[in-house]
Parts: C-alpha cells; structure tokens; sequence
C-alpha cells in the first residue's frame, strides 16, 4: 500500500519539498550504520518534516539479519 501525503498535517499546504541528506551515520540498535541516504519530504509553507525515511531500511541491518531476496 502506498501512503500519499496530499497535505501538510500542521498548516494543511499541499506543496511539497522532496529533499535529500546524506548521513553519514546512523544508530540501529546502538550500532553505526555508515552511508544511508535520508529522504526528506518538507512542508514548503511551513518548512515541518512530514516525512523521512530510506530507500532501503534493508541496509539498516547487519548482512546476516536481512532478508534473502531470491
Ligand atoms: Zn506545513
């Protein structure tokens, strides 16, 4: 299922920014995850965050945690 976010939660905008962040570390479980990209998607009235994520949550996991793709 694929969630569109077609307002902005706080000031209820309907444009929005698609922004990227590399980061060069992230924290799993108390662990660093080097090299994730984050998404950004930002209101462009009032600047909020609405969403973040990554392309592949995947990678957030050590090689032998993840799922085998056949
Ligand atoms: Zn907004």
């Amino acid at each position: 299922m694929k969630v569109h976010i077609e307002r902005c939660p706080f000031c209820a905008h309907a444009e929005f920014i698609q922004a990227r962040q590399y980061a060069p570390e992230a924290y799993v479980s108390g662990e660093a995850i080097f090299g994730q990209q984050l998404n950004h998607t930002i209101c462009r009235n009032c600047g909020s965050v609405v969403r973040s994520y990554v392309e592949n949550p995947e990678n957030l996991l050590k090689k032998k945690n993840r799922r085998a793709k056949d």
